[in-house]
């Protein structure tokens, strides 16, 4: 029976990320009927404070039920029929999961490469534009949580649309964190997941989907490959309408609905800029540490950082320290930073200079201990003179 009753941990991984107390709190609230009208006004403030925290006037804007996984089988799923064509970027893990779910879709799959840490380049997406100007879509990892790269999207978009195709962004470790353009480049299909910027606990998956989309969606000769995820059914509950599709996961729209107005508080162009001061705190602390970073200045994701952790220091043995000794949690690296590379996230409520100077601290004693050469302090001074300047 002692199972349950975790501890409170420090979650600086790439997710989950430490819901806010007063999310917390939310989720417990009394369950209502998912058509009760009290539920429905949360629902709408809801709709109205995610528009919001995505930049958009998108009608359909609202949570879908799953976690970020289930957004992007949404998007998928809507902006493609079965035989459609689609050029899938891939920079890591979640690029390469968005090329998987295409193709399960029936879709044809035009696969643009860049090497793990870099961006994809507009270049390469420009001649995969021209060799398949068939393509319907053009689907792109913003924040690749599996290098902590940035992927700018401009003159991605551009491409896509100059050439009639529909964008498709996963948002998922930039909603909440950073601006995500979506009536400012016209994204035609964006989603996220609650667990990453938005400190919310992992089971929605935000999603916003623009007007030529819906246009596509309305006109589809073949009825979504998907039951659960078809938009034009989902929309049917979210709008007017108020028609049972599938029983509202009530407490988390709750928790949800808090997780936004807390951002609506604090304004998200503040919380960029607070998850901008943080990164570079930390980034500072670890530099002066003697640890690499991995992704070149003008490409690192504020939300996760990649870094080389000291050679010789053994990467679970030292994850492990952290979490027993400290409770904070870390990511380990994955595809080819496997073994090389710690994944040290700063998400939402997490992004502070308490969390900062904690981990420089606690990193610096298990690597100390472990037998790496650490200059004694030189992290958390650099960290620290990050937030004097
Ligand atoms: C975490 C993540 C996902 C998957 O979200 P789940 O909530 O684990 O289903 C998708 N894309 C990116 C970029 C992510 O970081």
């Amino acid at each position: 029976m002692n199972a349950r009753n975790p501890k409170s941990k420090l979650l600086l991984g790439p997710g989950p990320s430490n819901a806010d107390p007063r999310v917390l709190r939310a989720l417990s609230e009394p369950t209502l009927g998912h058509l009760d009208p009290d539920f429905v006004a949360i629902m709408d403030e809801t709709t109205e404070l995610l528009r919001y925290v995505f930049g958009t006037s998108n009608e359909i804007t609202i949570p879908i039920s799953g976690t970020g996984s289930a957004g992007m089988e949404t998007a998928i799923v809507n902006s493609l029929e079965p035989g459609d064509k689609a050029i899938i970027c891939i920079a890591g893990v979640f690029g390469e999961r968005m090329a998987d779910v295409t193709q399960r879709v029936g879709a044809t799959v035009i696969r643009v490469h860049a090497p793990w840490g870099k961006p994809v380049s507009p270049d390469d997406v420009r001649k995969a534009v021209k060799e398949n100007p068939d393509a319907k879509v053009v689907g792109i990892v913003h924040a690749e949580t599996s290098t902590g790269v940035l992927q700018p999207l401009e003159e991605i978009a551009q491409i896509a649309h100059n050439n009639g195709m529909r964008m498709v962004v996963d948002a998922v470790t930039s909603l909440g964190g950073m601006e995500v353009p979506v009536d400012r480049l016209g994204l035609d299909f964006a989603f996220s997941g609650t667990q990453k910027c938005l400190s919310c606990p992992p089971g929605l998956a935000p999603i916003t989907v623009g007007e030529k989309a819906l246009e596509f969606i309305k006109n589809r000769k073949a009825k979504c490959q998907s039951w659960y995820f078809d938009l034009s059914m989902i929309s049917r509950y979210w709008g007017g309408e108020r028609f049972y599709h599938h029983t509202a996961p009530v407490n988390m729209m709750y928790a949800f609905n808090e997780a936004l107005r807390i951002i609506k508080e604090e304004g998200w162009e503040v919380r960029a800029a607070r998850h901008r001061l943080n990164q570079k705190a930390l980034i500072a602390g670890l530099e002066a540490m003697e640890m690499k970073l991995v992704v070149e200045p003008e490409y690192r994701l504020p939300s996760l950082t990649t870094v080389y952790f000291p050679e010789g220091v053994e990467d679970a043995k030292a994850r492990k320290k952290l979490l027993d000794e400290f409770g904070i949690e870390i990511g380990s690296g994955l595809g080819v930073f496997k073994g090389k590379v710690w994944r040290i996230g700063l998400m939402g409520t997490n992004s502070t200079k308490g969390s900062v100077l904690t981990l420089i601290a606690a990193l610096e004693d298990i690597l100390v201990s472990m037998g790496a050469k650490v200059p004694a302090g030189a992290g958390l001074q650099a960290a620290s003179a990050v937030y004097r300047a």
